[in-house]
């Protein structure tokens, strides 16, 4: 049992390539990445764009290539593929469409992560051009940066271990030790309403950090949101399950600079055309649709 559970917590580490055995498998129980390529599809890349009034557009027009800041270790969202270097994913999808939308094409984005702790920072310096992550739009965060969308709304969940049939729920997580991560909406929300004791939080930079905590049982639970605990479990069927109660909603938005509104006019009108259009659908399809779970996008909110 012992050596089952430390091989189980070596497959979760991103170096640990050739042992789980699949050849370009990025990391991961089954090297599950949750997207399937060959069903994405492809984005018509604008001539001729303007974003009258966008310091950012003016910025990345003028260099003719962008920077977009994105997550690497949540599979089926944005995960990078450590043999390519190439990120994959529902949300890095989102990122190239819009691209595409703006007049870019996929070779001339750089995809930088950026973990939830330093995503304002990122924003208001400069150092990335918009931000496709699993950003929950709050009032909190609008006082530093702005938000297109939503074009996805997850809800915060509990990743456990398969045998763990005592927690259920937030309210079953009193003296289990719970897993986030630095930043995030769900660590402020279990502290906000003290689902565990101060002293039973785990805080980490990286969602897998608390997955390798959870399977070395270092912690009982992982909590964020749904769509990534459920990529992480596809990863690593065998010894992880997501409890399946969410008790928030979570929004996504892209993250721009907040004094750019009419970037994000231009970024609602590309993400409500590839709604219209059906390309959402085909994103969702081939990523976070996989396992045939149905979604349909919210209404963008437009401010
Ligand atoms: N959506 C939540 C947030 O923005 C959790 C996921 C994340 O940390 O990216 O904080």
């Amino acid at each position: 049992m012992k050596i089952r559970t430390l091989a189980a917590g070596l497959l979760v580490g991103a170096l640990t390539l050739t042992a789980c055995g699949k050849e370009g498998a990025p990391s991961g129980g089954t090297g599950d990445t949750g997207t399937d390529a060959a069903a994405l599809p492809t984005y018509t890349v604008a001539q001729n764009v303007d974003v009258a009034g966008s310091p950012t557009f003016a910025k990345i027009k003028g260099a003719g290539k962008l920077t977009i800041g994105v997550k690497d270790d949540q599979p089926g969202l944005g995960l990078k593929d450590p043999t390519t270097g190439k990120f994959q994913g529902f949300d890095i999808e989102i990122a190239k469409m819009v691209a595409a939308g703006l007049g870019f094409d996929e070779s001339k984005i750089t995809f930088t992560t950026v973990d939830s702790a330093a995503r304002e920072a990122a924003i208001t310096n400069g150092n990335v051009d918009y931000y496709v992550g699993t950003y929950t739009i709050t009032d909190k965060r609008k006082t530093q940066v702005s938000f297109a969308g939503p074009y996805f709304m997850a809800g915060q969940d509990l990743l456990v271990r398969k045998d763990d049939t005592s927690i259920t729920g937030p309210e079953t997580l009193k003296g289990k030790k719970v897993c986030s991560v630095t930043g995030s909406t769900p660590i402020q929300r279990v502290r906000d309403q003290q689902l565990t004791e101060a002293g039973n939080i785990v805080e980490f930079q990286k969602y897998s950090q608390c997955v390798e905590k959870l399977i070395t049982k270092e912690v009982d639970a992982v909590t964020t949101d749904d769509a990534i605990l459920k990529g992480f479990a596809a990863q690593d069927p065998d010894n992880l399950k997501v409890v399946g109660k969410t008790f928030s909603q979570e929004p996504y938005g892209i993250g721009l600079p907040r004094d750019d509104a009419a970037l994000r006019g231009k970024v609602d009108d590309l993400l409500q055309a590839a709604i219209d259009d059906g390309t959402w659908q085909k994103i969702y399809d081939a990523t976070l649709g996989k396992s045939g779970s149905a979604a349909t996008p919210p209404a963008i909110q437009r401010y």
